[in-house]
């Protein structure tokens, strides 16, 4: 047991020395250590400023001397907050940052030395890119990928070194990375909105997609953690018997933070604030020692660089305040897991919200084309948004008791169903001008704009309207964002290239005016996507049923679930959106079918470890002692010995039983783990770990956790529920 003590943390983790930072206020720390806008106003010339805005703004590209002059300026700004290094930073589909540090310090052929940081190296790098993941693309002996500069992400200091985030590319161009695909998803998605608004409003000449992701997460005290060989491998227990208290008293939710835990916590948000990252919301969540984080929602690229930063940053301040934090979809078996809403929106550069209800009938209507054809898109590719969110670790709350389920569904509460039973009505055709405008004063007209306040919370929903934004919620604590943000953005930019087709059509060919046809389309979306709109109760058994009456997919491993990935229509999709080429679509597949792989094999071998050799020597030397005691009743009481002995023999028994049980198990678990190990095709493999290897699991837990209750806790070796989760 490790004690509560903790340091006064001294040091901030991003470097700005004399700031006092506990008590400055927050609004003066945001965004000191980030090179941004208001920054490179002050730092670049006009020339270069203008030339960084066009390429945030209208993807312009920045040439050389423009470069040049940003990395100068860029240098002179880090250096002057005490920066040595300088790095490409990146998200390689390892799930983790990646960074490779180079110093600014140079010599010159004279041998003086100078602080050299030019256009070239802010631009490009080439990291040896050999062990990242690349299914495939390119291959070990030609390890050539490369880093290039991400404008629209703007640079940060980190410790003492300057992050300039990157996308990672291989030198055939695919994708390597999570930031690239996500890029051209927000642009396919800007094009496509942007053609729709201009039925609305033709000024709009831009549509940026939002993102405000809630992070859960577990504190764990770092001793007791580290106390278990399964946290430390695996990121949560592989067993353990649950703790007399749990959460059934619900006392923790919104509860008061521990101080332990609000110290951390302030730091954290320290950092955030100096990296930019506008942390606005912290709380319990309902699980002990479960808290969550939530910042304002950005622009989505920069909101999932700022995601993947926090993670980064969560760990290392955790590490300060002697916890270690736990990201893992379902840390403790019977307590709640975590996730990571992922709240979702359009917005135009002419500031309007395309998922707000507006004030008038005509920003109305603007506001159910993106609200129908959002429900439409996720109806067609609800199993591809499935599969955008499979992790082996996600596989904990999807599809098993916990919410949400694997099936993917659209919650848009009782006023927005109302409305969309009226559109249903609408003529086809042309319009009586009565028509249109009992549509548009009643039905249209009378959309609330109290709805925010209003909208029902149906916790249970996998896909949720909450009044001007859809909220994802089953995407899990560990995912990159990067990955379910494309694939939401490709499935709308998709659907609202379609609609436009489908509306200029009815236009041209069939001379109906422009609100008619949209009327006329969104009526026949409704129409097709009643199966995907869910109100009820997520978790409930009934809704299975119903789900596959409907025709919804309900994949609950992973492996199931990626399949939708390659499929003929995914891969055209990606195609055609540009977003992914075939080969991309495909490396990504195989490189998630063997991360699941990687994932449960590395569990299988450590509960296997730990079963045998902490767990069944233990019960073994508490068996002994047994046998001692019951030798010694024996010499004691001799006739009588039966007797007063039955209660130790019937445990020494049933010791033997349980250590039968986990020897069995875990040597059938090897020899299916030999089995999978031996066979060549990753898809075989991966159904094999999940439903040979993984499907024993549990039955060692069982002996396990019995055990844990039947030896003395003296003897015990392993940390308990107890501990990890009330230590405070
Ligand atoms: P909760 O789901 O916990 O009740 P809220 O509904 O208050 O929380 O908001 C959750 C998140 O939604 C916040 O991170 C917030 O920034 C984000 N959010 C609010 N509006 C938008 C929007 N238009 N686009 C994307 N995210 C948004
Ligand atoms: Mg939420």
């Amino acid at each position: 047991m490790s004690t509560l003590r903790f340091h006064a943390v001294k040091e901030s983790l991003t470097h700005s020395p004399k700031e006092v930072w506990e008590n400055d206020r927050r609004s003066n720390l945001f965004g000191k250590n980030v090179f941004n806008e208001q920054a490179m106003r002050q730092h670049l010339t006009k020339d270069a400023f203008d030339g960084v805005m066009n390429a945030i703004w209208h993807g312009k590209k920045i040439d050389r001397t423009i470069a040049d002059q940003v990395a100068s300026s860029m240098k002179d700004w880090a250096l002057s907050k005490g920066v040595t290094h300088y790095t490409h930073w990146f998200q390689p589909l390892t799930g983790a940052t990646a960074e490779k540090h180079d110093a600014f310090f140079e010599t010159t052929s004279s041998g003086a030395s100078i602080e050299k940081f030019g256009g070239s190296q802010l631009v490009q790098q080439e990291p040896d890119a050999s062990s990242f993941p690349s299914g495939g693309i390119r291959n070990t002996f030609e390890a050539r990928g490369y880093t290039a500069w991400d404008p629209t992400s703007p640079a940060f200091i980190y410790g003492t070194t300057l992050c300039i985030p990157t996308i990672f590319v291989a030198y055939t161009g695919e994708a390597l990375d999570y930031k690239t695909p996500l890029l051209r998803a927000l642009q396919a998605v800007d094009a496509a909105a942007t053609d729709v608004c201009k039925y609305f409003d033709k000024n709009v000449r831009k549509v940026s997609s939002s993102l405000g992701w809630e992070q859960e997460y577990f504190l764990v005290d770092k001793a007791l953690a580290l106390s278990r060989p399964d946290i430390t491998l695996t990121g949560r227990t592989l067993l353990g018997h649950s703790s007399a208290k749990g959460q059934q008293l619900d006392d923790h939710y919104f509860g008061s933070i521990p101080t332990r835990a609000l110290s951390f916590m302030r730091e954290l948000e320290t950092e955030c604030m100096l990296l930019g990252i506008p942390v606005k919301t912290r709380h319990n969540e309902v699980a002990p020692n479960q808290f969550e984080l939530a910042p304002i929602f950005e622009e989505a690229n920069l909101a999932v660089d700022h995601n993947s930063l926090l993670m980064d940053i969560m760990g290392r301040v955790a590490s300060k305040h002697n916890f270690k934090v736990l990201m893992h979809e379902k840390p403790f078996a019977g307590i709640n897991g975590s996730g990571k809403h992922n709240n979702w929106s359009l917005s135009t550069d002419t500031g309007v919200n395309l998922l707000a209800p507006g004030k008038t009938p005509m920003s109305n209507l603007q506001f159910l084309t993106f609200f129908v054809n959002t429900i439409k898109a996720v109806n067609e590719h609800e199993a591809l948004l499935r599969a955008a969110i499979a992790s082996a670790s996600n596989d904990h709350r999807l599809g098993a008791n916990e919410a949400p389920p694997a099936i993917m569904s659209v919650f848009i509460g009782e006023q927005l169903t109302k409305v969309l039973e009226e559109l249903e009505g609408v003529t086809k055709g042309k319009l009586s001008p009565e028509e249109k405008t009992e549509l548009k004063l009643n039905v249209v007209g009378k959309i609330p704009d109290v709805l925010l306040d209003n909208t029902d919370r149906n916790r249970t929903s996998p896909f949720a309207f909450t009044g001007n934004k859809f909220e994802f919620r089953a995407v899990g604590s560990t995912a990159n964002c990067g990955n379910p943000m494309t694939v939401l953005n490709t499935i709308v930019a998709k659907q609202l290239k379609d609609f436009k087709a489908e509306v200029d059509k009815l236009i041209d060919n069939k001379g109906l005016k422009k609100d008619e046809a949209v009327f006329n389309v969104l009526r026949e979306y409704i129409k097709s996507s009643k199966r995907i709109l869910f109100e009820g109760n997520g978790y409930d058994q009934s809704w299975e049923k119903e789900a596959q009456k409907r025709g919804l997919s309900n994949n609950k491993t992973t492996p199931e679930a990626l399949k939708s990935k390659i499929t003929k229509e995914t891969i055209a999709l990606f195609e055609e959106m540009n977003v992914m080429s075939a080969i991309e679509t495909k490396a990504r597949y195989e490189i998630e079918v063997e991360a699941y792989i990687m994932h449960i094999q590395i569990e299988s071998r450590v509960l296997g470890d730990i079963a045998r050799n902490h767990v069944v020597p233990t019960a073994v030397k508490y068996q002994n002692v047994l046998i001692e005691n019951v030798k010694g009743l024996k010499e004691i009481f001799d006739k009588k010995f039966t007797e007063v002995s039955k209660e130790q023999l019937n445990l020494i028994e049933e010791i033997s039983g349980h250590i039968e049980g986990i020897n069995a198990n875990v040597t059938k678990m090897i020899e299916e783990r030999k089995k999978a190990n031996a066979m060549q095709d990753i898809e075989d493999k991966a159904h094999s770990y999940c439903f040979n290897v993984r499907s024993l699991f549990d039955q060692i837990r069982y002996h396990c956790d019995k055990l844990e209750l039947l030896v003395d806790d003296e003897l015990w070796p392993l940390t308990k529920y107890r501990e990890l989760l009330f230590t405070r």
